[in-house]
């Protein structure tokens, strides 16, 4: 039998001038001394006034810019965390920022906040960094769950659209993912159904509530960020991504090694995922197709500036991802499958 270890955050603050409870959450973190990692137009828009805010309460605060996501990088900011002596790192802005702020509290033990400035994919609250390695390979670690996310909706209502959809897309991916994990589960794999249930409820919230969602209003990305931290937590519960990341995510990282010329983000190519995978788990891939339009989220390989040709290419290949129980098996999708798989979700044209 495993023995699960929950990591979870013990401050969730999610509201109107959240940024406003910073100095509070760190007082009860006990850290008087912080870094924050963020990047330079972020620090225009929110990070000054919340140093300015910080310097008022009396908490010593340094701030550094990233600039990729390179291992080196990180590890330039975790070395800097180090020197700093701080007591804790702040993630603000996107993914990179809150990444790299992760990856640095992780190597030196401190404590971690994220602030998170926009929701554009379900790592806000997740406890797994991405990073490119020397060779320009994603990879993809387990470093620790945040002790406290604090997401301001008067910010987070002002990321671009884009961005809110791309992180919609990401979440609704559940639906496959949590499908996928179940069927590892009944294949005898350990993986926790509380995290399984928790992810499956991410999705059904945006299921339930893309009328509210669509137009990414407060109320919207009020219940987005919710259902992107109980994501994070499903991942910290069960110790890796397995309920949160399953077909639909190896299609995209297939399509990350295949497709030079496409210009989408993560979330974005997750949806089309969750509507490539959809037949094969019996759910309908017009639901899905419907609810990624209702957010103006890319639904077709031309949408994302992907070719059919490449689109078909990472279906065939994405078994071959990572070692993961999935829908596609451990020998995948032939080449004819796939064709007619992205042809019958209407991600590809059907031949004439
Ligand atoms: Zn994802």
């Amino acid at each position: 039998m495993r023995t699960w270890r929950w990591s979870l955050p013990i401050k969730v603050i999610i509201g109107e001038n959240a940024l406003k409870e910073v100095p509070s959450v760190l007082a009860l973190l006990g850290a008087k001394n912080i870094l924050v990692v963020t990047d330079e137009i972020v620090f225009e828009i929110v990070g000054k006034h919340l140093i300015e805010d910080l310097t008022r309460q009396r908490i010593k605060s340094h701030t550094v810019f990233v600039r990729n996501s390179s291992v080196q990088e990180y590890e330039r900011i975790a070395a800097k965390a180090l020197d700093l002596n701080v007591e804790a790192t702040i993630g603000l802005g996107g993914g990179r920022s809150i990444d790299a702020a992760k990856y640095a509290s992780y190597k030196t033990g401190k404590k971690f906040v994220s602030i998170p400035t926009s929701i554009s994919h379900d790592g806000v609250a997740s406890p797994t960094v991405s990073l490119k390695k020397p060779d320009k390979y994603p990879l993809s670690i387990m470093a620790k769950a945040p002790d406290a996310v604090i997401v301001d909706l008067n910010v987070v209502i002002k990321a671009p659209k884009r961005l809110l959809a791309s992180g919609f897309a990401d979440i609704l991916g559940k639906i496959i993912s949590t499908k996928d994990a179940m069927l590892a589960y009944n294949l005898g794999e350990e993986v926790s159904l509380t995290a399984i249930k928790l992810a499956e409820t991410a999705a059904n919230l945006l299921v339930e509530h893309v009328s509210e969602i669509s137009g990414f209003g407060k109320k919207g990305v009020e219940i987005l960020a919710e259902a992107a931290i109980m994501c994070g937590m499903a991942t910290s519960i069960n110790g890796n991504t397995q309920p949160v990341s399953g077909s639909e995510h190896l299609f995209s990282h297939a399509l990350d090694i295949v497709s030079v010329g496409k210009k989408s983000l993560h979330g974005e190519q997750v949806g089309i995922g969750t509507i490539l995978m959809a037949p094969l788990h019996r759910v309908s891939w017009r639901m899905i197709r419907r609810l990624l339009k209702k957010v103006n989220a890319p639904v077709t390989a031309e949408d994302i500036g992907a070719t059919e040709e490449e689109v078909i290419k990472a279906l065939t290949l994405a078994h071959k991802i990572r070692k993961r129980i999935t829908i596609l098996g451990s020998t995948g999708l032939t080449r004819e499958a796939a064709e007619r798989l992205a042809m019958l979700t209407k991600v590809i044209k059907p031949s004439k």
